[in-house]
């Protein structure tokens, strides 16, 4: 069938367009494929939280911290929490800020890229006023209820990257948290582990990198006793099997 010539013009027309522009792809265009852009999409949701320490001595000096350029480079956290209980968002939930470094959690090896940063006001030492708390815990359930993240998966710095950081530290209430529902925490009348129980394979499947026992013992340790010692005992273990049945769904 002969094409009309109104046809022919249009088509020659259209291959002149396209050979005169040379296409530049934008940013989010792989130029090893071609762009068929759909409108069936939105921003990633994080699945994790990580809670941190300041480690400063007030709301002021972090606000700076976490907004400039500083000496150990430029650090972030989507929010910070004062000691009276005033919320702070600095970084927009959808967006990748910088408080994780490096770092592994089960098989996350980029925890920035996954997850939202929580900073608490604190010195690294000091008690966190209750009332600081209960303003995290209403964060807590306005992030895991809007953004879908479960809410076992709120983790301390420290329990990702325990040969660098410690905080927020033994004095930080992971019992209150998971009293609101928040994080895990084993059961008060678990029993003993059983015989041939492994605790670094219980570790592991908690989240727990094992590149340093020693380290993770000792952020385990914190975590969930309180205290700073890197040998494991059976009450450890008794905690661990607990917890693994909670991180596991068993
Ligand atoms: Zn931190």
């Amino acid at each position: 069938m002969r094409k009309p010539v109104f046809l022919k013009v249009l088509l020659a027309m259209t291959v002149l367009a396209l050979s005169a522009c040379t296409h530049v792809p934008k940013p989010e265009q792989n130029p090893l494929a071609h762009w068929a852009p759909s409108p069936n999409h939105e921003a990633r949701r994080p699945i994790l939280i990580v809670i941190h320490a300041t480690e400063q001595n007030s709301v002021a000096e972090s606000l700076e911290t976490l907004r400039t350029e500083n000496s150990g480079g430029p650090v972030s956290a989507h929010y910070l929490i004062g000691r009276d209980g005033e919320r702070y968002q600095l970084v927009a939930d959808e967006l990748r800020a910088w408080h994780a470094g490096g770092g592994r959690w089960g098989t996350i090896t980029d925890v920035n890229n996954v997850s939202i940063g929580i900073e608490l006001d604190n010195d690294g030492r000091s008690e966190f006023p209750a009332g600081q708390i209960d303003s995290l815990i209403v964060l807590l359930e306005d992030l895991c209820e809007r953004l879908y993240i479960p809410r076992t998966q709120i983790v301390a710095h420290a329990d990702f990257a325990p040969t660098r950081k410690q905080d927020p530290g033994t004095r930080f209430p992971w019992k209150r948290l998971a009293e609101a529902g928040f994080g895990i925490w084993p059961a008060a009348d678990a029993p003993p582990a059983p015989a041939g129980f492994d605790p670094w394979n219980a570790l592991r499947l908690i989240g727990y990198p094992l590149t340093d026992r020693a380290a993770t013992v000792r952020a385990f340790h914190r975590r969930f006793r309180g205290t700073e010692t890197d040998v494991l005992d059976d009450e450890d273990l008794r905690i661990l099997a607990s917890l693994v049945r909670q991180s596991t769904g068993e």
